[in-house]
């Protein structure tokens, strides 16, 4: 079994990407900028940005993070996203999610214009890259593909079983990896809530690559995979102790597996890097750089 590090794998991405801006300040242009809304209190969002601020800062952008009450309405929220939509210094918008219930998300999602939506989840980027044109994709399935490319992990014509059909994982990871992508052409079968067990099983016990993002703790047990699987697990759950677990059962799957990505230091730190390479992107299209 061999570890696909997700840090050492961003680590190598955002170097590259932060020579890249070394030479386009060095030209007299200025940094690559991401802006960040937070909205209200959450433990976890509070890590995921200050990640995300780190990041920024080892790639060699600016950043900004904008705290706003969990009191806001979304009337008060998409004014503010507007305004950062007409600003030429902002190259990439990030809102952070969840959004406090009051807030309808999708209405928040629909509201960053695509250019700076480098989380991927606009409807225009999203059906971009459906159809394979060229979009933001969204952060963490793209991240994911970048890990497997990383470590020259075969994906075409292997068979992929994605479990968890959400609009940010799921759903984008299973078209990335069927699509004649540049990593990709893999046949994926995605399962999700309504997939009966026994179905379940079947297909991911012949799968050679699969992808877990349910949420749920040790979701995937030994029995579950066959021998030489690649497992990337997106799961990050906290437990009542403390401590963060994905959705294996690793210490029991492990032993089985060719490739496994760890949690944390897996599918999470690949996020943030691929929140970097569309920053990048946003800021080449904004100068035409590309
Ligand atoms: P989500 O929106 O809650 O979606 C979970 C998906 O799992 C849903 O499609 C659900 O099916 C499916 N599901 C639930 N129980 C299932 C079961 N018993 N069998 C098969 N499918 C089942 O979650 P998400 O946003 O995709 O996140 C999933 C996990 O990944 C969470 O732990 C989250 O924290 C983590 N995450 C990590 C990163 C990262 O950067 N590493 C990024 C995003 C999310 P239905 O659609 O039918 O309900």
């Amino acid at each position: 079994m061999e570890l696909l590090d997700g840090k050492k794998c961003a680590e190598s991405l955002v170097a590259d990407i932060s020579g890249k801006v070394a030479g386009y300040v060095g030209s007299g242009l200025r940094k690559p900028h991401m802006t960040i809304i937070l909205v209200g209190k959450h433990a976890p969002s509070e890590s995921y940005v200050k990640s995300k601020v780190a990041s920024c800062g080892r790639a060699g952008f600016a950043s900004n993070l904008i705290r706003l009450p969990e009191t806001i309405t979304e009337t008060e929220l998409l004014g503010k996203i507007s305004d950062i939509n007409n600003d030429p210094g902002t190259d990439g918008l990030i809102v952070q999610l969840p959004l406090p219930s009051h807030i309808n998300q999708q209405n928040v999602i629909n509201a960053i214009t695509p250019e700076k939506d480098i989380d991927g989840f606009h409807p225009a980027n999203f059906g971009r890259m459906a159809l394979g044109q060229k979009a933001f994709r969204p952060a963490t399935a793209y991240g994911i593909c970048k890990l497997l490319q990383f470590y020259n992990i075969p994906i075409k014509g292997k068979h992929c079983v994605v479990i968890g059909r959400s609009n940010i994982v799921g759903k984008p990871i299973s078209i990335m990896l069927s699509n004649d992508f540049d990593i990709g052409n893999a046949t994926v079968t995605l399962t999700h809530i309504e997939t009966p067990r026994p179905l379940l099983l079947d297909e991911t016990r012949r799968a050679d690559i699969v992808i877990v993002a349910v949420g749920i703790p040790g979701f995937v047990s030994e029995d579950m995979v066959k021998e030489g699987v690649v497992l990337i697990d997106v799961g990050i759950n906290r437990l009542e102790d403390g401590r963060i677990v994905g959705d294996v059962d690793f210490a029991n799957v492990a032993g089985k597996c060719s490739w496994i990505t760890p949690v944390p230091g897996g599918v999470g730190r690949m996020t943030v890097a691929a929140l970097m390479i569309n920053t990048l992107m946003a800021y080449e299209n904004n100068f035409n750089l590309v």
